[in-house]
């Protein structure tokens, strides 16, 4: 299955639209409130279930859209270079992470 996060024509013109309409400064102050949002939800989940049996909850459910909401937003107004940046970072911090697993799981060289 997969399992990457695709947005849709009418959902990059509705983030584009809302972004114009009340622009980046105040968009950002949203951001920061619907990150604590999801920070919440997610403690508040940490703290219900058993540490080995934590799940997805419905309330983190609406604030991970919430934040990938904002972050459509925000993507819709970065330059192309900025777009590129962001990419190429993903890659290098995925592989990076990917890389330190391995390392985990093949035990330290040195
Ligand atoms: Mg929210």
């Amino acid at each position: 299955m997969e399992r990457v996060f695709k947005m849709s024509e009418s959902a990059q013109t509705a983030c584009k639209e809302i972004i114009d309409h009340y622009g980046l400064p105040k968009q950002l102050d949203i951001v920061v409130e619907e990150c604590s949002e999801l920070t919440k939800a997610i403690c508040k989940a940490k703290r219900r279930f058993e540490p080995d049996k934590v799940c997805i909850t419905t309330d983190m459910l609406e604030e991970i859209v919430d934040v990938q909401i904002m972050l459509m937003q925000l993507i819709q107004v970065m330059s192309p270079l900025e777009y590129d940046y962001l990419h190429g970072q993903i890659d290098y911090k995925l592989k990076r992470q990917t890389e330190r697993i391995r390392q985990d799981e093949g035990g330290h060289i040195w």
